[in-house]
């Protein structure tokens, strides 16, 4: 008889967007003239942008003639993509080579697959709360036990809550259990909106070289950053070539959550030990990994990325981001002035807000959806310490947003 991976069945059943979809469809078959505003989803809702457009019919009209058709591309990605994405990094201070770039479908895929080259028997620390996913996978994997009261045994959980800024801390040696293997940040952060500051990303990155774990820094919405002086990439801090690894996605900064393109840096300086205790290049297990189990991304879709980084481009997806932290700021200072205490949104796309009282996350999204017709994410759906909050996306259409804040004001007291 076959035997199924069982680490499968540690997994919760995945409860948040299919228990939020289940109240809304209840509540819409009851009220059906109710006219509901989503705020729920990290999806955005602006069109591709025109130069990006162009860029993918021109692509397309190559790939219908002979002597401009492409098939197989690198798996790595092709150059004109390449090396415009290392120079931007580069306009941000951080050194990264086009060769250390690998350009994927998803910085979910990429977040996830990314455990697989390393030991089984790492430790893997993760903020709470937390993108599923980092949490997930390694439960596949293997590197976790049972799942008790929202938390799986064995993976080490970083709160993140308003008393510590939404800033995790770095585990405390030498007792034993501390020492952390594997450490995934997202900064700015999905779901609180909070940005890590540099002092924060410089002890983090002295904590990985000293005890030589490993960072996965998840820069899905360093786009969205608008204060000056805030990091973007890791490598802008001295060192993190030689500890960490970044995700970066064109779904949010350039509304690819359909198209799909994001990227993915293995700097060369980046080293682990084997079962021999003897140091190995993280890159080449990677672009080993990748060559076996991907292909690349289609050609037209890479055009259309390397479109995001010209100058007509970059300006069009800038408007674009622009337009939804204008929504940020909207539901922050609308939600602040009606008496409700508010983080993020302002270097991320994400408001999260505290519950008023002591009630939980999800009786405040029903409170939300009855009385406002409005809906959110419940805070505990990330992790434990969400509980008490709940995020609001700044992914929807002016109209919307301004309406959902009224109703909110009106309706909703805190
Ligand atoms: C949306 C998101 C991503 C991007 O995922 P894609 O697969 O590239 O669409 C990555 N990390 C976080 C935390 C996200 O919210």
């Amino acid at each position: 008889m076959t035997k199924i991976n069982s680490n499968y069945q540690k997994l919760q059943a995945g409860y948040l967007f299919p228990e939020i979809g289940k109240r809304v469809r209840a509540f819409a078959a009851a009220n059906p003239a109710a006219k509901i505003i989503r705020l729920g989803i990290g999806d955005v809702v602006l069109p591709l942008p025109a130069p990006v457009l162009e860029a993918m019919h021109a692509a397309v009209d190559e790939l219908g003639k002979p002597e401009s058709f492409k098939g197989y591309g690198p798996e790595q990605g092709y150059d004109f993509l390449l090396q415009p994405i290392s120079e931007h990094f580069k306009s941000q201070g951080a050194d990264v080579a086009p060769d250390e770039i690998f350009v994927s479908d998803g910085s979910k895929c990429d977040t996830a697959n990314i455990q697989e080259i390393f030991a089984v028997d790492n430790v893997i620390a993760v903020t709470d709360p937390v993108y599923p996913v980092y949490v997930d996978t390694n439960v596949m994997a293997g590197r976790t036990g049972e799942a008790a009261n929202g938390r799986y045994g064995k993976l080490v959980y970083m709160p993140t809550t308003a008393e510590n800024g939404f800033d995790p801390e770095i585990p405390k040696g030498p007792s034993p259990g501390s020492h952390v293997d594997l450490i995934y940040l997202c900064s700015p952060n999905n779901p609180t909106g909070a940005v890590m500051p540099r002092s924060s990303l410089e002890k983090w990155v002295a904590y990985a070289k000293a005890t030589e774990a490993i960072i996965l820094f998840d820069a899905a919405y360093e786009a969205f950053i608008t204060e000056p002086g805030m990091v973007h990439s890791i490598y802008e801090i001295p060192g993190a070539r030689e500890v960490a690894i970044e995700f970066h996605s064109l779904s949010k900064t350039a509304g690819f959550t359909g198209t799909r393109c994001a990227y993915t840096v293995v700097p060369k300086d980046l080293k682990a030990r084997n079962d021999k205790g003897e140091q190995v290049a993280v890159h080449s297990l990677w672009n080993r990994r990748q060559t076996t189990k991907f292909n690349g991304v289609s050609y037209p879709i890479q055009k259309a990325a390397a479109a995001v980084f010209t100058p007509a481009g970059a300006k069009a997806i800038r408007e674009n981001i622009e337009y939804y932290m204008e929504n940020a700021r909207i539901i922050r200072e609308g939600l602040r002035a009606a008496g409700y205490t508010v983080y993020g949104g302002i270097n991320a796309p994400y408001i999260w807000l505290k519950v008023p009282g002591n009630s939980t996350s999800w009786n405040f999204f029903d409170k939300l959806l009855n009385e406002a017709q409005v809906v959110g994410t419940p805070g505990s759906g990330f992790g434990s310490c969400g509980e008490g909050y709940f995020r609001l996306s700044a992914f929807g259409f002016r109209e919307n947003v301004l309406e959902a804040v009224e109703r909110i004001k009106s309706r909703v007291k805190p």
